[in-house]
């Protein structure tokens, strides 16, 4: 017996047995029905008890053009992607939604310009568009709506739906006070407010009989207080619903597009688990009757078990650790937890990319099941000797992929550890989840029986006595101290860079003790290297000031959903914070900025000074090994310094490309 055997026990829901406790709660991959498939099967293959696609949108004022679920040809589309899962016993469910105020308004001339749709005028904090509060006809075109796609569901082949009542989206827009000022009977008090999704319930349940799931997925908390959704009102409405006799289970999520970083919180957050404290309140006013889920930072399956051995939920969601490792639930099963892939919590590839193309920085094989899948990848028919000059993520992924494939490798690290700047960033404050990428491509490694030799210097000269079939060049980059910034067009270079108290950010993080009392760090990058070093430093008694030349502090942070979690702990700990501001000149104990905005100069105090400006390619090696005329390939930074998971994605398609 472990701690995880309470995860496996099947689940009824209506008349579907999951395989098991763990199920993948909808995400918003934009794929094609193909891919889609694809990328549900391999959860489903890995061992997951229960999927929920993402959301189809009901509605043409909802949906994005061309694509219309409430259609009958949809049905075909469904088939393409659920039957996969379905074929190895998987019980699929299709999520179905309306956007309502946090919808954007669509400009196609199938929609005829027209406006968002909500209960009443409130605008979306994201997207701003002031909706047009519902009329009776409107209400019942979105009932119908909801009828006709999950009509389509039940022709396709998936075995319910799941009506997406939660994340500032119509139905949580009409259960929330905050969203809901009606006072018709769409509005009001909580049995009004909740009316929209009874009668959804009752439209479904009469267009797809008694033997089709109808799951509905709700907001637990809007964090607005008393003025919007909070878990006593969320309990009141899962009474309401379970009096009603409609649906098969709840789902708990939470948030609205005000709290939207709470949504997918990454790792710096430290969240883990919110909802679970109060979903056992709701599971309570289920009486029992029907299954409560819940999903939010669940990143490993010991915290799963803990929910559901506490009696706070019946089934427990994961996403980013479906995305990071399809077979976490197999691995599990079979005592092979140590080889499990974990989720660094970064954002980098599932949120930043949302709407886009989805991808993983620990599994750059998440989207594209299709041609690099787990039984899509065969051996290499000659497996090859490889040598990887570099120990970094890039490197170490390639190493990784072309030992999987049966390569023979070696892989030379001129450091004492493998990671290159992954490590660095694990030594930032709320950060230290990225060691998980090293260690665990590190542990995978030594279990293929990669031959790693650090403090290893690759010379032109040894490379090619080593006598590989073919050379990788993961060399990564360094960052530049020149002073110059492509945001400053009227100069080559600030002056006096070359300083003495001017450092990079590798050196300065290497050597914390001997930087000045009054530190300033010149931000041209957006990301959490400036302000995470600012925090070390700050930390340390440091008087610190980030500047940027930008309108805001970390802009890349805004996109993986750090930002609204460490800037105000930046802010809080005393960092200096400065916007559109350049450094004019570094003097000795000083440096002169000036507002870009006002034009006005000032002069600060500063005895180190950080240049966090540009990096460039460490990519010698791999010209002078070119230029021998061997077989040689170059990966990740070297190439160009770019994000982690560019330099992952990068290795891991070298190392499918090695003939
Ligand atoms: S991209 Fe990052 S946060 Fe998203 S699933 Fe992969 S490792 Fe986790």
């Amino acid at each position: 017996m472990t701690e995880l055997d309470v995860l496996w026990e099947p689940v009824r829901i209506g008349h579907v047995r999951t395989r098991n406790r763990i199920y993948l709660p909808a995400h918003q991959p934009t794929f094609a029905p193909a891919e889609y498939g694809a990328y549900l099967a391999e959860r489903a293959r890995g061992g997951v008890g229960m999927i929920v696609t993402h959301g189809f949108h009901v509605h043409e004022n909802s949906a994005r053009a061309g694509v219309s679920p409430w259609e009958p040809h949809w049905a075909d589309t469904v088939h393409k992607f659920v039957t996969p899962a379905k074929a190895l016993g998987c019980p699929v469910f299709v999520q179905l939604t309306h956007m309502g105020a946090s919808g954007t308004r669509r400009t196609d001339e199938m929609a005829l310009w027209g406006s968002v749709l909500a209960p009443s005028a409130i605008p979306s904090p994201v997207h701003r568009a002031m909706p047009k509060p519902m009329e009776e006809e409107d209400i019942a075109t979105v009932i119908e709506g909801f009828a006709a796609t999950a009509a389509n569901v039940q022709a396709g082949g998936g075995d319910g739906v799941e009506i997406h009542g939660s994340h500032g989206y119509l139905l949580s827009n009409f259960l929330s006070p905050y969203w809901n000022r009606r006072d018709d009977a769409w509005g009001g008090d909580t049995a009004r407010r909740a009316r929209l999704a009874v009668e959804i319930g009752k439209a479904v349940r009469k267009r797809c009989g008694p033997d089709f799931v109808i799951g509905i997925k709700l907001s637990l908390d809007e964090y607005m207080g008393e003025a919007g959704t909070h878990p006593g009102e969320t309990v009141h409405v899962a009474q309401i619903l379970e009096r009603e006799r409609l649906f098969d289970y709840v789902c708990l999520s939470h948030t609205d597009y005000h709290t939207n970083h709470k949504l997918v919180p990454p790792a710096s957050s430290g969240e883990t688990a919110q909802l679970a404290v109060n979903a056992k309140q709701v599971r309570e006013a289920l009486a029992g009757r029907i299954p409560l889920l819940i999903q939010g930072a669940v990143r490993e399956l010991n915290t799963a078990a803990q929910i559901v051995q506490r009696g706070q939920s019946d089934l427990v969601g994961l996403v980013r650790a479906h995305i990071a490792d399809p077979e976490i639930v197999n691995k599990a099963r079979g005592g092979r937890s140590d080889e499990i892939r974990r989720c660094v919590g970064a954002n980098q590839g599932c949120w930043r990319r949302l709407g886009t193309n989805l991808s993983c920085t620990v599994n750059p094989a998440a989207g594209r099941e299709l041609t690099v899948g787990i039984t899509v990848v065969k051996p290499a028919a000659t497996p090859r000797k490889l040598l990887v000059i570099g120990g970094g993520p890039g490197g170490l992924k390639f190493a990784d992929t072309a030992a999987s494939l049966g390569h023979h490798v070696t892989v030379w690290e001129r450091d004492t550890r493998l990671g290159g700047q992954v490590r660095y960033a694990g030594k930032l404050p709320d950060y230290a989840s990225w060691n998980f990428l090293v260690d665990d491509l590190e542990a995978s490694l030594r279990r293929r029986n990669v031959d790693i030799r650090l403090n290893t210097e690759a010379t032109a000269d040894a490379v090619a006595a080593f006598g590989a079939d073919e050379v990788v060049v993961a060399t990564g980059a360094r960052w530049q101290t020149s002073g110059f910034s492509t945001f400053r067009t009227d100069r080559d270079a600030i002056p006096r860079a070359d300083g003495a108290q001017v450092l990079d950010p590798i050196a300065a993080l290497d050597n914390i003790e001997t930087c000045g009392a009054k530190v300033l760090i010149v931000d041209d990058n957006g990301d959490y290297l400036p302000v995470g070093l600012a925090r070390l430093l700050a930390a340390s008694g440091r008087e610190v000031t980030v500047v940027t030349s930008d309108a805001m502090n970390g802009r890349k942070m805004e996109a993986t959903l750090d930002w609204p979690w460490v800037m105000p702990r930046a802010a809080q700990a005393g960092v200096g914070l400065r916007t559109s501001t350049f450094v004019e000149r570094i003097e000795t104990d000083q440096v002169e900025l000036r507002n870009s905005l006002s034009g006005a100069t000032e002069r600060i105090a500063a005895d180190t000074v950080v240049l966090c400006m540009m990096r460039e390619s460490e990519a010698g090696l791999y010209h002078q090994l070119k230029a021998r005329g061997l077989q040689v390939r170059q990966v990740g930074d070297c190439v160009a310094p770019r994000e982690v998971d560019d330099a992952v994605l990068e290795g891991f398609r070298e190392a499918h490309a090695i003939a």
